[in-house]
């Protein structure tokens, strides 16, 4: 499934977008400040943006140069003026297409997908999508070898991602600490299997919102862990 994000600061609109590219099956989040839209659009996995010009924080020609220098995905402008579009043109920010505000959404959903469409074909057998994978509010990018809870970027050293990876490639599948140490540290019984409780330790502060109570790594008592699915 594609996700969209919308960068608009009239809720109206982006309520009326997302409603309309739902009901096409793209998975879509919106953002009303542009800063923060930015942000998302550069750490989160977007396979397409659709950005208001006025926008509170940062305004949508910044976003797009930004996103271009950085992504490759179909960027959508969107205006209330024709006379943006114009200057977008010609600032060549590397905007894909412009829209000018009124549009009817299914215009909208029709050039989505055009421009979806387009730009799979010209990428599905070039760049190798990252592998990524998300349980709930946890997401980790296996490729590049990071990690988002919530949506913000945590820093993990290499085992700890190397552990939580494993873990969540394995959902509701009990491990032994030994069975962990093992797979993590690549060696059969030498040093201490305490090793891996400590690394859970750490893994835990840094996904979960109260340790006592973990949501993501479960500890099945006198056996060992599991990733919750
Ligand atoms: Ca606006």
């Amino acid at each position: 499934m594609s996700r969209i994000l919308i960068v608009e600061d009239e809720i109206a609109i982006a309520e009326l977008e997302k409603d309309y590219l739902e009901l096409s099956s793209f998975e879509v989040d919106i953002e009303t400040d542009g800063r923060k839209g930015l942000e998302r659009a550069l750490t989160e996995d977007f396979d397409l943006f659709i950005l208001d010009l006025m926008l509170p924080g940062m305004d949508g020609f910044s976003i797009c140069k930004e996103i271009r220098e950085r992504k490759n995905v179909p960027i959508l402008m969107v205006s209330a003026k024709k006379d943006d579009i114009d200057k977008i043109r010609g600032l060549g920010l590397g905007a894909d297409d412009y829209i000018t505000k009124p549009f009817s959404p299914s215009e909208l959903v029709a050039r989505v997908k055009a421009h979806l469409t387009r730009y799979e074909r010209l990428v599905g057998s070039e760049i190798p999508k990252n592998e990524t994978i998300q349980i709930r509010g946890l997401r980790i990018d296996k490729t590049a070898r990071r990690v988002w809870v919530n949506g913000t970027e945590r820093q993990f050293t290499t085992k700890e991602f190397d552990l939580l990876a494993f873990l969540m490639e394995h959902p509701d599948h009990v491990y032994k600490k030994e069975e962990l140490f093992r797979e993590i540290w690549n060696m059969e019984s030498i040093g201490d299997i305490a090793t891996v409780t400590v690394h859970i330790k750490k893994i835990r502060e840094k996904i979960e919102f109260d340790t006592s109570k973990p949501q993501y790594i479960e500890t099945i008592w006198g056996v060992g862990y599991r990733f919750k699915a």
